[in-house]
């Protein structure tokens, strides 16, 4: 167990560091032409490659070597203070790994996980799917089925997935699915599907208000097969989770049985998540900052009017308290437990600060801020995202009220 401290030890230091230099050298100067094109950024991602930064292995030191738990929020702030959507690109397939490593065995980490980011010289992608058309807020509604094949000791997967990052352009899908509609989300499973598996093809690519160079697109699953050993955590353990669903159910008890596959997945990347949206704000913010610094208006630079000074002084003061619940909900999920569901709050708070502070970094510009020749029009379209989604802002205050209150709100 880590104390809890607001130092970074030095390979936290040179972590930040070197990513700082990635997101200003090669990711920054090429944001403005991938939300341009609305493509997924290859070339970028392939560099993140070369150099260590998209990998299995990065994501398990910054995770597993870290006792603090903090090394990923401080690379992930960094990363996005480059650009959201190259940032997402970059890790989107950690999402799909999150769903791997929270409901797999040890045997299927190791399987698939590595395949999730492929090698320098062949990239792999990895993708999470769990919204749907219908179900996106309510993960309990998903209709995409598996049906167990006995005679073949295989799953057939049915469905249309919505919104997922990475979607049909993925090597591996990570299919959260309804094994047993009667008890909803305690019904529910995710499945691996392997890279070219008949009947997964990618239906609509979105055209995004923010982070347009990440790749969202539905995911259709017709027929799908897939082996028995693709089912996350095996069929003994979903056998005795479903039976105790039953048991509980009978007993009126639903809710206390077995964790659901999605909401155990976001429930560990939400700290993560919440720390790009800083690094967004934080980018904002200092371009705000300096240009406040330069431009004149009355005779006299515009930060010396206090208008605009005390907005800065707001902004990053809301920053700031941003990253500490984010920092707290990320050492608590190594050291701890979530009490008051501090990574929800982490996340409401983080996304409300980057809408917010990307906001006001308009207002410091007047004019500039609202044209595309600028960074700030951008980072204020990509903020947004971040109040929607791994839960709405909405969501996440559900999920606070119901752990301070210990009621099932709705
Ligand atoms: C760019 C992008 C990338 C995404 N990537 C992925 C991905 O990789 N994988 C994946 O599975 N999904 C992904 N999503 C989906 C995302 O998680 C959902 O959009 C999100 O969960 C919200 O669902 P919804 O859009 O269906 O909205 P809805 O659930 O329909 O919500 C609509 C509104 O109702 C509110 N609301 C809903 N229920 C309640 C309630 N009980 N109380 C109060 N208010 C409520 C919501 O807060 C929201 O304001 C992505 C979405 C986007 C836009």
């Amino acid at each position: 167990m880590a104390d809890f401290s607001l130092e970074l030890n030095e390979d936290q230091l040179q972590i930040q560091k070197w990513i700082h230099d990635f997101a200003e050298n090669v990711v920054r100067p090429a944001a403005h032409e991938w939300d341009e094109k609305e493509e997924f950024p290859w070339p970028i991602v392939e560099e993140a490659a070369e150099i260590g930064l998209y990998s299995m292995d990065f994501m398990a030191n910054a995770l597993l070597a870290d006792p603090t738990g903090l090394t990923l929020p401080v690379a992930l702030e960094e990363l996005f203070w480059g650009d959201a959507g190259i940032g997402l690109s970059i890790f989107g397939s950690g999402l799909a790994a999150a769903g791997i490593a929270g409901n797999g065995t040890p045997e299927q980490l190791m399987e698939w996980v590595p395949q999730c980011y492929g090698t320098p010289e062949k990239i792999a992608l990895g993708a999470f799917c769990v919204s749907e058309p219908d179900a996106g807020s309510d993960v309990s509604s998903l209709r995409t089925k598996a049906v167990y094949d006995e005679a073949k000791d295989e799953w057939v997967i049915n469905g249309t997935k919505a919104w997922i990052t990475n979607g049909g352009i993925a090597d591996v899908h990570v299919v959260v699915a309804s094994v047993d509609p009667e008890l909803k989300s305690r019904g529910q499973a995710s499945f691996i599907v392997p890279p070219g598996t008949p009947g997964l093809s990618q239906g609509l690519k979105y055209k995004k208000h923010g982070i347009r160079a990440s790749h969202t697109a539905e995911v259709v699953l017709d027929d799908v097969r897939v082996p028995g050993s693709c089912l996350l955590g095996g069929k003994e353990k979903l056998d005795e989770k479903l039976a105790r669903a039953h048991e509980a159910k009978k007993s009126a008890a639903a809710g206390s049985s077995g964790k659901q596959p999605a909401m155990a997945t976001f429930e560990a990347t939400r700290p993560a998540v919440a720390a790009m949206a800083v690094g967004i704000a934080r980018a904002a913010y200092e371009y705000a900052l300096d240009y406040a610094k330069e431009r004149r208006a009355f005779g006299k630079p515009i930060i010396e009017h206090q208008g605009i000074a005390f907005m800065l002084s707001d902004m990053i003061t809301e920053i700031d308290a941003s990253r500490l619940l984010v920092w707290r909900a990320a050492w608590l999920s190594r050291n701890g437990t979530f009490k008051n569901a501090e990574g929800s709050q982490c996340k409401l708070k983080a996304g409300r600060t980057a809408v917010w502070v990307t906001e006001r970094a308009i207002q410091i510009l007047g004019g500039y801020g609202y044209v595309r020749e600028y960074p700030v029009e951008r980072w204020h379209r990509d903020a947004k995202i971040y109040d929607i989604f791994e839960g709405t802002e909405q969501i996440q205050q559900l999920v606070i009220a119901r752990a301070i209150s210990g009621l099932r709100i709705e």
